[in-house]
């Protein structure tokens, strides 16, 4: 009988002969300065963790009394009895944060864009979506059946134009990434919501590298700007420097409770576990009680990125602590990965289709928990690699 999927067998074998194959690691520890990835121990420089919190003891302590009160599972959906006072404990803390009315919680931040997206935008309405938007707001705004408008990355004026071109719509809306986790530069949200306010439109920011990053002991981009009350749509994620798992809407009340009604997402997809729910709510108390870790993130993020410069890499646009190492050609990018590996140092490769083709690089992701002394490891290997493969002189 014919192979029905031998043109999988001709794509893997097709991306593996363009350098385009990415395997997926398998950890062996805790998330941390330090981990065990494919039976390696490697200073950690590739994850989202940046503030050191996925292996928090507080939190931990705060899950395991949760999962022992409350079990593994929630056991329905949120709109049956899936929802705990845990999970409502979260929401309440969280959009106190954020400065905002109210929050919804979801499984995941790629969960709640679709979700909340398709909530509020269908077939009749107009979507403004920056080009370099994450994939989760892409499918959001295609699973929706709005008019997709992509505008340039972070141009204002094109964003200005496709609006005037674009008529006929009952509603609108402009979504951007607030940080963009590919180069590390940030949306213009001061622009964004001005050009919202004047056009009636709906405005949606992904917070998801912001949080935990930016703005007031972490409160994320909003804040950083000072646009409190100013943003309508803000989704945030609890997977990256909160260290845990789940997404979020935080608005207001009217806007939230139509997500509660109309979420696809919410209605018919279990939530997080109270597990997962009350060490969420532990991460976001640890910052409200304090920035130590947020200025820890940024004196390794300074110290870092100088580092690299002065070594003479390229590391792009950035304005955050995701820094991209821009070396252009695929194999380069897997070959200088590998290298950095074998010396103890993991770092994640990004090859097109995640970037465009010969713009791959290695990003490397500071975090509060890196010492001075790893962080000099990994300089010192990027040097090495960087001169034996021609890439600094
Ligand atoms: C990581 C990320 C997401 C997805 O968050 P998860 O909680 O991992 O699903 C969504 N949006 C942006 C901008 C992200 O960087």
């Amino acid at each position: 009988m014919a192979d029905k999927f031998s043109w999988i067998t001709e794509g893997i074998e097709e991306l593996k002969a363009h350098n385009l194959y990415s395997a997926v690691p398998t950890v062996t520890s805790p998330s941390g300065a330090v981990m065990t990835i494919n039976d390696h121990e490697v200073i950690n420089l590739c994850s989202n963790d940046y503030l050191g919190l996925a292996n928090h003891e507080g939190l931990k302590r705060k899950a395991i009394a949760a999962l022992e009160e409350r079990g593994v599972g929630p056991g329905a959906t949120r709109r049956g009895t899936g929802t705990s006072d845990i999970h409502v404990a979260f929401e309440k803390t969280i959009a106190e944060f954020k400065g905002a009315e109210a929050a919804l919680g979801f499984q995941s931040g790629f969960m709640a864009n679709l979700t909340v997206i398709t909530s509020f935008m269908g077939k009749d309405d107009a979507i403004f979506s920056d080009e370099l938007n994450h994939a989760s707001i892409i499918d959001g705004c295609r699973l929706s059946g709005a008019r997709n408008v992509r505008y340039k990355h972070n141009d204002m004026e094109d964003l200005r134009r496709v609006i005037g071109e674009t008529q006929g719509y009952r509603r609108g809306m402009i979504v951007t990434d607030g940080v963009f986790s590919m180069d590390g530069d940030i949306a213009p949200l001061p622009d964004i919501v001005e050009i919202a306010e004047a056009h009636n439109l709906i405005s949606m920011v992904d917070d998801a590298h912001g949080e935990g990053v930016l703005g007031r002991s972490g409160r994320g981009l909003v804040d950083h700007f000072d646009l409190i009350g100013r943003i309508d749509l803000e989704i945030g994620t609890m997977s990256k420097a909160f260290g845990v798992m789940g997404g979020y809407l935080a608005a207001d009340k009217r806007l939230v409770e139509w997500v509660t009604q109309r979420g696809r997402g919410f209605t018919f997809s279990t939530g997080i576990t109270p597990a997962d729910a009350a060490a969420s709510l532990g991460a976001v108390e640890l910052l409200m009680e304090s920035g130590e870790l947020v200025e820890k993130l940024w004196s390794n993020t300074r110290y870092f990125q100088g580092a690299l410069k002065d070594l003479g890499f390229n590391t792009g646009r950035t304005v955050t602590p995701i820094t991209p190492v821009i070396l252009g050609e695929e194999g380069l990018t897997h070959q200088f990965a590998s290298e950095l590996m074998t010396l103890g140092i993991g770092t994640l490769p990004i090859i097109y289709p995640v970037v465009a083709k010969g713009q791959s690089r290695l990003r490397v992701m500071l975090s509060a928990a890196l010492s001075n002394e790893l962080m000099n490891r990994g300089i010192s290997a990027f040097e090495q690699v960087g001169r034996r493969l021609g890439v600094i002189g």
